[in-house]
């Protein structure tokens, strides 16, 4: 490298994470990848856009049995995360959850610069893609204009609870979240109506209950609808439309519309880094599960390869292969040797058994 590169280099890594490997997304497949590495003498950094760990298992079906765990007959989606995190306490992985990563730039030393939405920035030397289906994102309003007052208006999570206290609010959805915040809300804000487009709700069958209970006493409202168009008085928001089971259009004026239809996963910033992708997935190697681009890997779901199957048990094989691969780019001039669990006194030592 030149001395303007190196000083150019230099400037953008100045502040950031050191890392010897990141890892993009938190799903089983990420977090085996830690444990991994781990075995292998190599920390890890991990990045999520959720605020927990988990990917789809605790996002989509936590609650659902797994089969196809070897070793384990059954085991529950979100049981199965949690014995996942579990197995990679030895290794002391730093979570940074509820940041999604928005930058992957390579620089000239073969290292990398990343940085997430909530700009947190890291140097490192290697970095792992288990992005899964990409990284979940509020299903928005399906109306028109939407854009317009998203954030300021129309909400999708609801930063601070103060904001809302004393205002006019209709909620969207059938889930905890919608009921959690409805019961919240109810007698905190001015006025509170929940709208949901089926009598059967996903949340918890006492909070419904308790929703029920507060229509019967006049403390909110209820309206089974879809939402249909905003109210509008020029650029100000004044509240939203909706399209009642019976086929009515209802205006409830508002301050704010807060919506809960859950999340769904979106491949986002990672297609912008100038990896070969198809078909919404990455390119890989079977021998290293490495991309494009030298010391960026890819498993789990996010990956594809000829013969690819989307299944946890393929991600876990991809993780150990990968961080071989890891191993051998992080230290060129070792040879990482085969070691057994069972065995190895070193690998005894780190993860904490003693011998
Ligand atoms: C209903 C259902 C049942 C299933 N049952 C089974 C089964 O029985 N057996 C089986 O083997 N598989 C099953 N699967 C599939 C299994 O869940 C996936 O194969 C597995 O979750 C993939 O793990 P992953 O870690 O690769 O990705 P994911 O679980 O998708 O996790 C990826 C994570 O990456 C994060 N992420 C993505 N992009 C970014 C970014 N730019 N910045 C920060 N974070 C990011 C996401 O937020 C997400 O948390 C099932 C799937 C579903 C939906």
């Amino acid at each position: 490298m030149s001395e303007s590169q190196n000083s150019a280099a230099n400037a953008a890594t100045d502040g950031a994470i050191q890392a010897d490997v990141v890892i993009i997304g938190a799903g089983p497949c990420g977090l085996f990848q830690i444990f991994e590495l781990g075995l292998l003498g190599i920390h890890a950094h991990i990045v999520d856009s959720l605020k927990h760990p988990g990917g789809q298992c605790s996002e989509l079906y936590p609650e659902k049995p797994i089969y196809d765990i070897p070793a384990l007959p059954v085991c529950g989606a979100q049981e199965l995360v949690d014995r996942l995190i579990t197995q990679t306490k030895p290794f002391n992985a730093q979570y940074h959850m509820g940041e999604e990563m928005v930058e992957l730039k390579a620089l000239e030393d073969h290292t990398f610069l990343l940085r997430t939405s909530l700009d947190t920035r890291f140097h490192a030397r290697a970095v792992i893609i288990a992005g899964g289906l990409g990284s979940f994102q509020p299903r928005r309003l399906s109306v028109e204009g939407v854009e317009a007052f998203e954030g300021s208006r129309v909400h999708y999570k609801v930063k601070s609870a103060s904001e809302f206290t004393g205002k006019r609010l209709v909620i969207f959805g059938g889930g905890d979240s919608a009921l959690d915040w409805t019961l919240e809300f109810a007698g905190r804000a001015r006025s509170v109506t929940l709208v949901h487009r089926r009598p059967e709700f996903r949340g918890a069958p006492a909070s419904v209950a308790k929703m029920h209970d507060l229509v019967a006493h006049g403390s909110m409202r209820y309206v089974e609808a879809i939402g249909h168009s905003l109210m509008t008085e020029g650029a100000e928001f004044r509240g939203v439309r909706v399209k009642r089971t019976d086929g009515e259009i209802e205006e409830l004026p508002a301050d704010h519309a807060l919506v809960f239809y859950g999340l769904h996963p979106k491949l986002g910033p990672i297609a912008e880094w100038g990896l070969n992708i198809d078909k919404r997935a990455i390119q890989v190697d079977t021998e290293k599960f490495q991309t494009n681009i030298p010391g960026v890997f890819a498993v789990g779901d996010i990956n594809t390869y000829p013969g690819k199957k989307k299944l946890i048990l393929s991600g876990f094989h991809e993780a150990a292969l990968a961080a071989f691969a890891v191993a051998a780019r992080l230290n060129p001039a070792k040879k990482i040797p085969l070691q057994y669990t069972t065995t190895s006194p070193i690998m005894h030592k780190r993860l904490g058994v003693p011998d």
